[in-house]
């Protein structure tokens, strides 16, 4: 039976990977993103099977509610906030730590009256200038906060770094000064480093780390692979060949005819396209595997179906294990291909493909 696009989620690997930001950042806590779905993994799943972190981070309230709802008591961190009243009652209720980073969110805080205190956390923006307090406010919204009777203990302060997945930019090194010398005098528990900063940036740790990408087994950096960091991939998509086609020099293949076979050759056709999340824009020679063998993609992706050259793979049958991504074809090189980073790759997986955890 062919049952179409099935992403594997090695939950082992996920753990393996949080042993290695705990290696990397033995003096902290650990905050593990799951946003977005955990970056298209399944959230539910990958927060039980990392329970051993010690508190999530989402970005938005209906997320942090998922999680409640899973039955997660942990910590969860959300990440942009709240934006009313309604949203801020319900988080202080979930017990959520909520991040405040504008002035709007303070008056909500000076204002409202809660049953439980909230821990929130004060953005600085040290740079990216989407979220926080720009370095000359930072003061003045600290002491604000740092009056509301609703908020539980002292603030803690956090950051993100705008350039870390480019080992070789000083602006990190330029902005973690920024943020080490505008938290430092408020003596709170702090939060800056994202995976590539955890591991390249030990003076980034401080008491809270945030890793997302690396957890799930993929490089924070541009150039290098989750080999050489010592992650293993969590997520393998695959699929079948459901049809083999034999066809002569200069017949085209998909639509548009964007390709032309340069000789008689074979191509196989896989059960994948973009409405399961593979990139349309992943060009001719992005690589697949069929069984172990290494072979790439010709012709347009299409809603359901890609093209494969089975030039390289002679004994190809109908049936087989077509590999788009995971173990031995780092996702890494595929967004290459596709002109887009690995994040996007993953997150963009759909609800069509089936999702087993082993
Ligand atoms: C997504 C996110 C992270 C995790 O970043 P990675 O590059 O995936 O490690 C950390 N902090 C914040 C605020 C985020 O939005």
């Amino acid at each position: 039976m062919t049952q179409g696009a099935v992403a594997l989620i090695d939950t082992n690997a996920l753990q393996h990977n949080l042993s290695r930001v705990r290696a990397a950042a033995p003096n902290s806590r650990v905050i593990a993103v799951i946003k977005a779905d955990a970056y298209g993994h399944g959230m539910a799943q990958v927060a039980h099977a990392l329970a051993a972190a010690d508190a999530f981070g989402v970005a938005r309230l209906n997320e942090a509610l998922t999680l409640r709802e899973a039955g997660i008591a942990h910590r969860i961190l959300l990440m942009e906030g709240v934006t009313t009243s309604d949203e801020l009652r319900v988080a202080a209720q979930k017990r959520l730590q909520l991040v405040v980073h504008n002035v709007d969110q303070i008056g909500m805080l000076e204002r409202v009256r809660l049953a439980n205190p909230v821990q929130v956390w004060l953005k600085l923006d040290i740079g990216m200038h989407r979220l926080g307090f720009s370095p000359d406010q930072f003061a003045q919204a600290w002491t604000r906060l740092n009056e509301c009777s609703v908020i539980s203990g002292k603030p803690h302060i956090m950051g993100h770094f705008s350039h870390a997945d480019d080992r070789t930019d000083s602006t990190t090194v330029e902005q973690l000064s920024q943020f080490e010398r505008l938290s430092e005098p408020w003596q709170a528990e702090r939060s800056v480093a994202n995976s590539a900063a955890i591991l390249s940036q030990p003076d980034s740790h401080y008491q809270w780390v945030r890793p997302g990408i690396m957890l799930y087994g993929v490089s924070p950096f541009a150039d290098s692979l989750a080999d050489a960091e010592d992650l293993q991939p969590v997520m393998s998509l695959s699929t079948q060949l459901i049809a083999i086609k034999h066809l002569r020099q200069g017949d085209t293949v998909g639509y548009g005819g964007a390709w032309r076979c340069p000789t008689d050759m074979s191509i196989g056709v896989a059960a994948i396209g973009y409405g399961d999340g593979y990139p349309r824009h992943a060009e001719s020679g992005t690589p697949v595997l069929i069984g172990d063998q290494r072979t790439q993609i010709v012709g347009r992706v299409s809603m359901d179906m890609i093209a494969v050259d089975l030039r390289h793979a002679p004994d190809a049958a109908i049936g087989d294990t077509v590999t788009l991504w995971g173990d031995g074809l780092p996702v890494e090189e595929v967004a290459e291909h596709a002109k887009t980073i690995p994040y996007e790759l993953l997150c963009g997986v759909t609800r069509r493909v089936n999702f087993k955890y082993c």
